[in-house]
């Protein structure tokens, strides 16, 4: 008897040690300890045994039972755990995954082209800085060689602003910068050529119309080096100009007049409305250039050896003596170059906060 018993046991613990799954066990658990099997009925039938036998049957059948009983709960509690590693693997979300909702909001037409005229100059080995929009008579004007009586720096044209009594020995002449071209100063002010920045930021001046609002938008460029000529701005122009307007563009410069700058020239580009032609497939005038296939972008010129000059007397230094250095400077409005581009049509829509607009452009 004990033989038989001992035999359903191993027999038993073999097929829990083999068992894979859950499911498995819980047969194994009705096959070896369930109402009908062997063992069990051993045990209930332990009475009809002759005296001398039930104890020492009894005994073993218990043990062998319970061996099987604890077997069958660890392999059933080591199977739950793998089979709930498996399931949290099958399972597992990936965070990283972008999001697949709608894209909601956009930038706005003055953002996005700012940041792609940065993007422009970054590759072109530009840097970015950016100045105060309180500006200094002096940095705004007198260093960047605008004569005393420059109609510029008429009260018509320029917001003056109160010396502050909160700064003490504030006797400076304050205005809004009606340019960034201040920074063309600061810049070569505080460091050494070779020097190769540009610099958007606010600008103001009293005007309110179509084409023009008290606040608006400028970049500046400059670039100083030994040999830098008027045939660089030209190569970077058009660069600019191509990756703004299209592959397809050509530009050309045209004699002007800007204080700062000498030569000065204004920077004009072939328009891709009639793609320079003057007049549409239709034949009619092209509005956009008025017929002469060209638009105006920006100002530009050789930095004037008068603005060298002053930034190497506050430097006290020859490092930007006009015999060793020159460069050329620029600056454009974005507001311009956003209208251009997305064809809006008057300047003031860029500060309704219209969403029709933003969406149209989205
Ligand atoms: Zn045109």
């Amino acid at each position: 008897m004990n033989d038989r018993i001992a035999e359903l046991r191993a027999a038993g613990e073999a097929a829990v040690a083999a068992a894979t799954t859950t499911d498995e066990l819980e047969a194994l658990r009705v096959q070896h300890l369930g109402r009908k099997a062997e063992l069990p009925n051993l045990l209930r039938n332990v009475s009809d045994l002759p005296p001398e036998q039930r104890g020492v049957v009894g005994k073993a059948a218990n043990q062998a039972r319970q061996a099987l009983q604890t077997a069958l709960d660890a392999r059933i509690a080591e199977l739950k755990d793998a089979e709930l590693d498996a399931q949290l693997a099958a399972d597992r979300v990936d965070v990283t995954l972008p999001g697949r909702s709608e894209p909601v909001g956009g930038l706005h037409l003055l953002t996005r082209t700012r940041r792609d005229i940065e993007d422009i100059f970054l590759g072109l080995g530009f840097d970015i800085v950016e100045g105060p929009e309180t500006e200094t008579v002096h940095y705004n004007f007198d260093a960047l060689n605008h004569a005393p009586n420059h109609p510029a720096r008429d009260r018509a044209d320029t917001f003056y602003l109160a010396p502050s009594p909160n700064v003490p020995g504030e006797d400076l002449q304050r205005v809004l910068r009606t340019h960034t071209s201040p920074m063309q100063v600061r810049t070569m002010e505080a460091n050494e050529p070779p020097i190769a920045v540009i610099v958007p930021g606010r600008v103001y001046r009293p005007d309110s119309d179509a084409t023009h609002t008290p606040q608006f938008h400028q970049v500046e460029g400059l670039w100083i080096d030994v040999d830098v000529t008027l045939a660089d701005l030209k190569g970077v122009l058009l660069s600019f100009a191509r990756s703004i307007f299209g592959d397809e563009r050509e530009i050309r410069l045209r004699p002007h007049f800007f204080p700062f700058t000498e030569p000065s020239v204004e920077i004009d580009v072939s328009c891709f409305q009639c793609s320079g032609r003057g007049h549409l497939r239709n034949g009619s005038r092209c509005g956009l250039c008025k017929g002469t296939g060209w638009i105006e972008i920006l100002g530009s010129g050789m930095v004037d050896p008068n603005v060298l000059l002053a930034v190497g007397a506050v430097r006290g230094d020859d490092a930007y003596d006009p015999e060793k250095v020159q460069g050329f400077a620029f600056g454009m409005g974005i507001e311009r170059i956003a209208m251009l581009r997305y064809g809006v049509p008057d300047l003031r829509l860029l500060y309704e906060n219209d969403v029709r607009l933003l969406e149209q452009f989205a």
